[in-house]
C-alpha cells in the first residue's frame, strides 16, 4: 500500500489554503493507487488543527512541541527527516510556498530523495511518477519522469489544485519531537506584517483589479471611476506596483495580498498563477481582456474578450444609467 504524506502549513493559528489543496490531491492519488493519505502536522497545541483536518486524511501524524509553534525550516527539517526515515512514505507533498521552498530542497537533499518543485500536476505512467511543472511563464508544460525510487518529495504550486471537501475520519498518531529546542543558528523571531494602507483590499466586497493592459498611469482614472461607481476598491497586478502607479498594499497575488471579495473584476490582467493565487477565492470573477486566450478566462465566471478602453466606458455608463432609474 502506497503511503502519501502531505505537510500541513499553518500561520498564526490558521491552516493555510495550500494545505487543503495538497490534501485534495493527496486523497485523489491515494484513491487511484489504493494508498492512504497522512497529514503531517507539526506545531504547538496541534489538537486545534487536527480537529479541522480529520475529514481530510486517513491519518494525522502530529508532532506537538512548543519549538514547532512557528515555522522554522531548520526545526522542521530535523523533525521531518526523522519522521520520513522511520515512516518511509512513497510520496511527500509540500506546498511551493515561501516556507516550502525554504524547507523542501534541503530535506530532499538530506534524505537523498528524488525531488521536483512547483508541480502543477502529478500522474502515474506505468509505475513511474510523472510530475508536471510549467516553464517560460506558463507557456510550456514539462513532464518530469522521476527516476525509479521508493520515495519522492514534490512541492506543489499554490492554487494548482482545488480544495475539495471530504468526509474521512483520520486517527491522530502522536510522534515525539526529536528536537527539544530551536537550533542555535536559526531562530524564529517574529512575523512582520505588511503595513495596511488607507484602503484594505482584503476587507472589500467588490475589488477591481487592473493590470498592464491599462498601458499608462493616466488611464488608471478610468478604472478608479468604475470602482467608485460600483462601490468597490481598486487593486492591481504586480507590474502596476513595480511601475510605481499604485502602492504595494493594492497588489493581489503571491507576493501581494490574498483577497476573497464577493466580486473581483480583472481588467487587462493576463492571469499568471502568481496573480490567480491571490484572487481565486472570490465568489464571482469577471474578466475583461482583449486576448480571448488569456489564462484569466480559465478562472473567470464571466468574461468579455475585448478592448478595455471600449468596454469599461460602456460599463460605467450602464451602471450610471441603472443607478439613475
Ligand atoms: C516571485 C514572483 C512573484 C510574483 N508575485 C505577483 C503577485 O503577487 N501578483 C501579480 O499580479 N503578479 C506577480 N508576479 C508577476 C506575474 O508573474 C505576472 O508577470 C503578472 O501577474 C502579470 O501582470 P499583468 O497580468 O498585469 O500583465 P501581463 O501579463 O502583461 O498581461 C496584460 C494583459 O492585458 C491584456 N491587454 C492588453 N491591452 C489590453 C486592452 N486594451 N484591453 C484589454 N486587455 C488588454 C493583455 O491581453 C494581457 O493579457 C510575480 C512574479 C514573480 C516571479
Amino acid at each position: 500500500m502506497k503511503k502519501i504524506f502531505a505537510l500541513v502549513e499553518h500561520r498564526k493559528g490558521e491552516i493555510r489554503d495550500v494545505t487543503y489543496e495538497l490534501l485534495t490531491k493527496g486523497r485523489d492519488l491515494a484513491s487511484k493507487l489504493e494508498g492512504e493519505l497522512t497529514a503531517l502536522l507539526l506545531g504547538n497545541n496541534t489538537a486545534q488543527f487536527a480537529e479541522k483536518l480529520k475529514p481530510c486524511a486517513h491519518h494525522i501524524l502530529s508532532v506537538d512541541h512548543e519549538v514547532l509553534k512557528d515555522f522554522n525550516a531548520e526545526s522542521y527539517q530535523l523533525v521531518l527527516s526523522d519522521i520520513l526515515k522511520k515512516e518511509s512514505p512513497w510520496l511527500t507533498l509540500i506546498g511551493h510556498t515561501a516556507s516550502g521552498m525554504d524547507l523542501a530542497p534541503a530535506l530532499a537533499q538530506e534524505l537523498g530523495t528524488p525531488f521536483t518543485t512547483d508541480c502543477v500536476e502529478i500522474d502515474m505512467e506505468n509505475d513511474n511518477l510523472i510530475a508536471t511543472r510549467q516553464m517560460y511563464g506558463g507557456k510550456l508544460n514539462a513532464e518530469c519522469k522521476m527516476q525509479n525510487a521508493s520515495s519522492y518529495i514534490l512541492t506543489i504550486r499554490q492554487a494548482a489544485f482545488p480544495q475539495e471537501p471530504a468526509n474521512l475520519n483520520a486517527d491522530v498518531v502522536s510522534f515525539t519531537s526529536p528536537l527539544a529546542q530551536e537550533p542555535d543558528y536559526r531562530k524564529f523571531v517574529e512575523y512582520l506584517e505588511a503595513a495596511i494602507g488607507e484602503v484594505d483590499i482584503t476587507k472589500a466586497d467588490i475589488v477591481i483589479g487592473v493590470g498592464r493592459g491599462i498601458k499608462e498611469r493616466e488611464n488608471l482614472r478610468l478604472i478608479e471611476e468604475l470602482a467608485d461607481s460600483l462601490g468597490g476598491v481598486l487593486a492591481c497586478s504586480r507590474p502596476i506596483v513595480d511601475a510605481g502607479w499604485l502602492p504595494k498594499d493594492r497588489q493581489v497575488g503571491s507576493s501581494g495580498k490574498t483577497i476573497k471579495p464577493k466580486l473581483y473584476i480583472a481588467i487587462g490582467i493576463s492571469g499568471q498563477f502568481q496573480h490567480i493565487t491571490g484572487m481565486k477565492g472570490a465568489d464571482t470573477i469577471f474578466a475583461i481582456n482583449k486576448d480571448p486566450n488569456a489564462p484569466i478566462f480559465n478562472e473567470a465566471d464571466y468574461g468579455i474578450a475585448d478592448d478595455l478602453f471600449k468596454v469599461v466606458p460602456i460599463l460605467k455608463n450602464k451602471i450610471a444609467e441603472m443607478k439613475s432609474n
